[in-house]
């Protein structure tokens, strides 16, 4: 469920919580804030194109001219509103980084983000130390004897970072979210999803032999002399593509019962009678794992199998490999090229490299972000932002409210429950209550490495250590510099960082209609993905639990099943069709967030009229307007493929587009009938919250 951008709380996929915007690989999460940077507005009616037609072309009509003069810049592999923020954004944490690094800002985090960055930047340093600080890491593999050290050494590398072998985190248990419990899950691999080892088609075929290239490059920059590292890269491949095999697809991993097997080491041991888990356990700091989660068993059992079968030597450049891939980007030029060409350039299509400091800037937010969210909320987040957003979800929480009441095929006791659920949803808006305690963490100005190996292991232990104390709810998935927001089913709470709230997302001074038809609708989405077919499974106290009858389930996953139909049929690409199943959560949160935002803002609208038109637009049509011009993007054919194989959400186009054929609302509103129905032709309107 969760896009590689988000900040990885441990090693592996972490799983639980949905959001609002797309994957995307190269874009930092680095990004801020404020209402008082921009002079633009929520709705830019000079972005539109007047001359298309609404009801059959709503895209292009409310973006054309953004559309036509927005290249994607050459660093980027799409461009978005949301990219556009991340943009300006990043202009203003380097600033505030940098002002850091020249010591003037006087404060622990202040110290700590100045002296990251100005190890990051110090180019010239890491230059000429090539691969060597990753000799340490290298020498320890190297030195492993047998199997218990190997399993010690995947430990080490979980500590710092290291995607090697499978997965390990502390999470919420999903059937007593009360307490936290330790999870194995499926991980280890160098591309994106389990299908790009195993599809025949040309295209990806072609990805796995660059990959292939790209793997034996590393060995080369690490030392290998070139047949040694084109074996050895076929090795990486071999192994790889079994734990492929034994990997449960994204569609698969969105059902949580399918992640989920109570277990401890007792039965860890049933699964896999080969591996030695107490040694991995005591080597992460866990000496009595006590019930624990192995989320893929399936998969846990192939790798005991293989960590038994394989030869120590083969493990050893295994290991080797996922080291030099994700320290790549901290080390000398000669790496970063080599990792962008292949993850930047051949997977997502962008053209060129992010400049040093935006790539420093990223990694900051990844292993240190809320130090750098301290300094920067400081300086840019409204108070009158948060207030104005609080008011919107109220409003919106009370819409949801009316909309289940109304909801035909629901019973009235299945509604109860639904009401129970939303009136536990917690909100938070803009930054946490309380930062996190950084003083455990040494950064110094010396190596970059060091310090993104320090500051992973800072985060692994400190989720470590929420085993056996009470949930912690102030804490945050996302930095409060990210633009995105979320749904964490778990603790069921909608969280927007104060990143997402500006423009041209979210203004102060804007239209209602405006406000509404884009955050109005992204706040609607979080609340909707409480109740979207993965959501819905979670009860008010965030326990995987059903709340439904039986024949209310059944009526729900009949109008599930119609959604993903609709999706099925779209063709963004090549052959390339939406996945209907891996987007369904998705899908309905845009339909529901849009139905329940629209309703919220008519309520609004009794006690706080705007004017009947502002700039020839009715406040309904400047609400689908604006929500419209929310997801305008572009995107590179490449990011496109990749994002239809291993994104949740669709393309942005058709989060717009097919939503507002459901509605008999937007067709009333830009009066479509007969020829002009923004329904694809034998598609039915999917009703569903
Ligand atoms: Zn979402």
């Amino acid at each position: 469920m969760l896009p590689p951008f988000f900040k990885r709380t441990t090693i592996g996929t972490l799983v639980g919580l949905v959001c609002a915007a797309s994957a995307h690989a190269q874009t930092p999460s680095t990004v801020p804030v404020t209402t008082t940077t921009s002079n633009q507005l929520v709705l830019e009616s000079a972005t539109m194109n007047l001359k298309a037609d609404p009801c059959t072309d709503f895209f292009e009509y409310a973006n054309g001219t953004w559309l036509k003069n927005n290249p994607i810049p050459a660093d980027r592999s799409r461009y978005s509103a949301y990219d556009e923020v991340t943009e300006r954004n990043l202009t203003a944490l380097k600033q505030i980084a940098e002002a850091a690094a020249a010591g003037e800002v006087k404060s622990k985090v202040g110290q700590l983000v100045g002296a990251f960055y100005a190890s990051g930047m110090n180019e010239a340093q890491i230059e000429k130390d090539g691969a060597t600080p990753l000799k340490p890491q290298l020498d320890a593999i190297k030195n492993i004897k047998d199997k218990q050290q190997l399993m010690a050494a995947i430990a080490s590398l979980h500590k710092e970072g290291v995607n090697a072998l499978f997965g390990f985190d502390v999470q919420q248990d999903a059937k007593k979210a009360t307490r936290y419990i330790p999870q194995l899950m499926q991980g280890g691999l160098g591309l994106p999803d389990r299908d790009y080892y195993l599809k025949t088609d040309a295209k990806t075929v072609e990805i796995r032999n660059k990959y292939q290239a790209y793997v034996a490059q590393m060995f080369a920059l690490i030392g290998d002399a070139p047949d040694v590292a084109k074996q050895n890269a076929k090795t990486v491949m071999d192994l790889e593509t079994r734990l492929a095999k034994a990997s449960l697809t994204k569609v698969a991993l969105r059902d949580p019962e399918a992640s989920y097997h109570l277990s401890d080491l007792n039965g860890l041991h049933k699964i896999d009678h080969f591996t030695s888990w107490p040694t991995y356990f005591n080597a992460v700091g866990l000496n009595q794992p006590g019930q624990l989660n192995v989320a893929h068993p399936k998969f846990i059992a192939e790798a005991g199998r293989m960590i038994n079968g394989v030869s120590l030597d083969q493990w050893k450049t295994y290991l080797r490999w996922h080291l030099a891939n994700d320290y790549a980007n901290e080390l000398s030029s000669a790496f970063v090229n080599a990792h962008f060409d292949f993850y930047g350039k051949t997977l997502a299509g962008t053209k060129e490299l992010q400049p040093r400091w935006k790539r420093v800037l990223a990694k900051i937010d990844m292993n240190a972000g809320e130090a750098l969210g301290e300094l920067y909320v400081a300086k840019f987040f409204s108070p009158e932002a948060k207030a104005g957003v609080l008011e919107m979800v109220n409003n919106i929480k009370d819409a949801m409210r009316e909309s289940i009441g109304k909801l035909e095929w629901m019973s009235e006791a299945t509604k109860q429950q639904a009401y129970k659920k939303l009136d536990t949803v917690m909100v938070k808006i803009g930054y946490p209550d309380v930062w996190r305690d950084y003083s455990a963490l040494h950064i110094d100005d010396g190596s970059y490495v060091a310090n993104v190996a320090r500051a992973n292991e800072f985060e692994f232990n400190r989720v470590l250590s929420k085993l056996g104390k009470p949930i912690d709810r102030n804490e945050w998935g996302m930095t409060p510099q990210t633009v995105n927001a979320y749904y964490n089913p778990t603790m069921n709470e909608i969280v927007f960082p104060a990143g997402i709230l500006q423009p041209p997302l979210y203004h102060v001074n804007a239209d209602p209609a405006a406000n509404y038809g884009n955050t109005g609708a992204t706040i609607g989405h979080e609340l909707t993905h409480a109740f979207d077919d993965e959501g819905s499974q979670f009860d008010a106290q965030g326990n995987l639990k059903s709340w439904w009858t039986k024949q209310d389930q059944k009526q729900f996953l009949a109008r599930v099943k119609t959604i993903q139909d609709q999706f099925d049929e779209f063709n963004p690409i090549d052959q390339l069709h939406i996945n209907g199943k891996l987007t369904a959560g998705e899908n309905i949160a845009d339909l529901g967030g849009m139905k329940i935002a629209l309703q919220a803002l008519r309520t609004s609208l009794k006690t706080k009229p705007q004017a009947p038109e502002i700039d020839g637009l009715t406040p309904e049509q400047r609400f689908f307007v604006a929500n419209g011009q929310s997801f305008r993007s572009l995107i590179r054919d490449e990011s496109l493929r990749l994002k239809l194989a291993t994104d949740p959400h669709s393309p942005d186009k058709y989060r717009v587009i097919a939503p507002l054929a459901n509605m008999p609302e937007f067709s009333e509103a830009f009066s479509c009938k007969g020829e002009r129905s923004p329904l694809r032709h034998g598609s039915k309107q999917v009703i569903i919250w």
